[in-house]
C-alpha cells in the first residue's frame, strides 16, 4: 500500500528485563496476587506466575518472553521458535498485549507466554488508513495519526489496548454508528499454530478471518495489521436527561441524526435511584474545524470525575454528587468543545484505585434496544442483593456484527458497560459468580449476550447458549490446531468442553 511511513515506538520494556536482538527474556516479578486463605495477597513472590488486570487469574506458566521484532522474517522466526518448542513438549502458547482481560484469556497455563513490545504504526494518509504492528497500543496510534488530522476509527474508551488484543475480542467503543473494531479491520497477517504464514481478509481466508474476529488469540499469532482510521474532528456534546428504562430507544433514534458521530449514555447507580435516572450524551462536529488541538486526554475535567469517581467507594452521598456533577456541573461548566481524538486519548490508570485490597471487575452486558426496559429491571433485581460496591454503568450502541463468529452483535444491541469495585477475598469473589450467573441468565433469557473477556464466572451452558457458534468454532479450531498448541483460560474453562 502507498504509505507514508513515519514510525513511533515505546520506550520501554514492559515491566523490565533484558532485549536480546529484539527476543527479550523476560523473568517475570508478579506483582498480583495469590489466594492466601481467605484473602488475595499482592504480590505472590512466585518467579513462575502471571496475572492480569483483575489480579485474580495468578497461573503458572513455564516462561514468558517479550518480543521486540519490526514485522518480517525475524519476528516470524522468533514465533516460529516458541510454537515448535511449545509443541514437542505439550505445552501451550498465547500472546498478549496489556493483559487487560481479567480472565487468564492472555494467559496459557504452564505454557509459552508471549508479549510484543513494538508501535510500529505506518499511517497511510491517501487510503485513511494504517499498517500496525500487531502488538501497537492505541496510545500509539492516536500519537501518529493526530497531527495527520486523523485517528482510530473504532477503538474502546481507554488507549492502552493492544491493536491485535482489540481485534480478538472484538471491542466496541463511542463512535456511532459503528459495529465493533473488527468492522474497521481490512487484513492482518498471522502465524498458524503450525508455523504457516497466511493473510486474512474478508476475501482471502474469510473463514479464518471470522474465527479470529472475537477469537481470543486461538486461531494464530497476528503479526501486522491493515486498520481504517477516521478524520478527527472537533466536536461538541449535548446533553438529555430521561428515566432510565427509555435509553435504549432513546439511543436509537438519536442515531437517527446523521451529525451524530459518537455517543455514550449514564445510569444512576445509587441504592435509591437504582438506574431510574438516565443521561444521554451526543456528539456532533463543531462548525469550526480549523486548527484542531493535539490530542490532550486526562484534562481536569478527566482528573475531577476520577476523584469523584473513587469517593463513591461505600459512600451513597458520593454517587449522588457524582450524577450531579456528570449531569449538571459538567454540562455547563467543564463541559466544551472537544477533538474526536482527545476523548479517547484516555490511559486506564485514570481510573485507578490504587486500593492492594481491592480490585476494579468490569461486566459487559448487549441486548437489542428495544429490551433495554427489561434490562434494567433485571439489574434491579440482581444487583443491589449482591456486596459488590457498583461503580458505574455505561451504555453504548454496537451495530449489526456479520463477520465474527464468535459474535456478540449478530442484531444491533446496546451495550452496557459495568465497574465494580471488589474486595480481593474469596468471598468476594463467590459473590461476584453468583450475580454475574444470575445476570446472564437474565440476560440470555430477553436474547442478549454477555462480553468475554472478563471474570470466567459464567456456567458453561451460558457461554454455549450466549455465542450460539461456539460448537463450530471449538469444531473449527480443532481442525485448524490438532495439538491444541494456542490455548488460554478461555478454551481450558469453557471451550474444550464444547
Ligand atoms: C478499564 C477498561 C476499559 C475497557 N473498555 C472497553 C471498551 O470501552 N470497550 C470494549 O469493548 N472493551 C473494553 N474493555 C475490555 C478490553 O477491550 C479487553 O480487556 C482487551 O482484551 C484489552 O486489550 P489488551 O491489550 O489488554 O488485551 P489482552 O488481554 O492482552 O489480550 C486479549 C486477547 O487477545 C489475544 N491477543 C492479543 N494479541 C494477539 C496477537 N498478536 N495475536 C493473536 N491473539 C492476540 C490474547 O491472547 C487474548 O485472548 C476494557 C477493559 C478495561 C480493563
Amino acid at each position: 500500500m502507498a504509505t507514508l511511513k513515519i514510525l513511533t515506538r515505546r520506550a520501554a520494556l514492559l515491566g523490565g528485563g533484558a532485549a536480546i536482538g529484539g527476543l527479550a527474556t523476560k523473568a517475570f516479578t508478579p506483582s498480583n496476587p495469590t489466594l492466601d486463605g481467605t484473602r488475595f495477597i499482592k504480590p505472590s513472590g512466585a518467579a513462575d506466575m502471571l496475572n492480569d488486570a483483575s489480579g485474580l487469574s495468578e497461573t503458572t506458566i513455564f516462561r514468558h518472553i517479550t518480543i521486540k521484532h519490526d514485522p518480517g522474517a525475524q519476528l516470524i522466526t522468533a514465533i516460529r521458535t516458541e510454537l515448535n518448542e511449545a509443541r514437542e513438549n505439550g505445552r501451550p502458547v498465547n500472546v498478549g498485549a496489556a493483559r487487560h482481560s481479567m480472565g487468564g484469556q492472555a494467559i496459557p497455563r504452564d505454557g509459552h507466554a508471549i508479549t510484543f513490545d513494538n508501535g510500529l504504526v505506518e499511517p497511510d494518509t491517501s487510503n485513511q488508513m494504517m499498517r500496525t504492528h500487531s502488538g501497537a497500543r492505541w496510545s500509539d496510534v492516536i500519537a501518529l495519526a493526530d497531527p495527520l488530522d486523523l485517528g482510530p476509527r473504532v477503538m474502546q474508551s481507554n488507549n492502552d489496548f493492544g491493536i491485535a488484543a482489540t481485534f480478538c475480542v472484538n471491542a466496541h467503543g463511542w463512535p456511532v454508528k459503528e459495529g465493533p473494531m473488527g468492522s474497521t479491520v481490512r487484513g492482518f497477517e498471522m502465524i498458524l499454530p503450525d508455523g504457516e504464514l497466511v493473510t486474512c481478509s474478508r476475501t482471502e481466508n474469510a473463514d479464518l478471518f471470522g474465527m479470529t474476529m472475537g477469537g481470543y488469540g486461538l486461531t494464530g499469532i497476528i503479526t501486522q495489521m491493515d486498520v481504517e482510521l477516521a478524520k478527527n474532528q472537533r466536536l461538541e456534546p449535548t446533553y438529555a436527561e430521561m428515566p432510565g428504562e427509555e435509553l435504549g430507544t432513546r439511543i436509537v433514534e438519536a442515531l437517527a441524526d446523521g451529525e451524530v458521530t459518537m455517543a455514550y449514555g449514564r445510569l444512576s447507580v445509587t441504592r435509591a435511584d437504582f438506574m431510574s435516572k438516565a443521561l444521554l450524551v451526543t456528539f456532533r462536529p463543531s462548525a469550526d474545524q480549523s486548527d484542531l488541538p493535539a490530542a490532550s486526554g486526562s484534562g481536569a475535567a478527566a482528573n475531577i470525575a476520577s476523584r469523584i469517581y473513587r469517593a463513591q467507594l461505600g459512600n451513597e452521598r458520593m454517587k449522588d454528587v457524582r450524577w450531579w456533577f456528570e449531569s449538571d456541573l459538567a454540562t455547563t461548566i467543564v463541559s466544551g468543545p472537544s477533538t474526536r481524538n482527545s476523548l479517547i486519548n484516555e490511559p486506564v490508570v485514570t481510573l485507578d484505585d490504587r486500593n492492594p485490597d481491592r480490585t476494579d471487575i468490569l461486566h459487559e452486558y448487549f441486548v437489542s434496544p428495544d429490551r433495554f426496559a427489561e434490562f434494567v429491571r433485571l439489574c434491579r433485581e440482581v444487583i443491589p442483593g449482591s456486596f459488590q460496591e457498583f461503580l458505574n454503568v455505561t451504555l453504548r450502541f454496537v451495530d449489526t456484527d456479520p463477520d465474527s463468529w464468535l459474535a456478540y452483535a449478530p442484531v444491533p444491541r446496546i451495550a452496557a458497560v459495568m465497574s465494580f469495585s471488589q474486595e480481593m477475598t474469596a468471598r468476594a469473589e463467590a459473590d461476584m459468580q453468583r450475580m454475574t450467573q444470575e445476570l446472564i441468565a437474565g440476560v440470555n433469557a430477553i436474547g442478549g449476550t454477555y462480553y468475554l473477556p472478563y471474570r470466567p464466572h459464567a456456567r458453561q451452558d451460558q457461554l454455549a447458549q450466549a455465542y450460539p457458534r461456539a460448537a463450530e468454532f471449538v469444531a473449527a479450531k480443532r481442525a485448524l490446531d490438532p495439538n491444541l498448541v494456542l490455548r488460554n483460560n478461555l478454551w481450558d474453562s469453557y471451550l474444550r468442553v464444547l
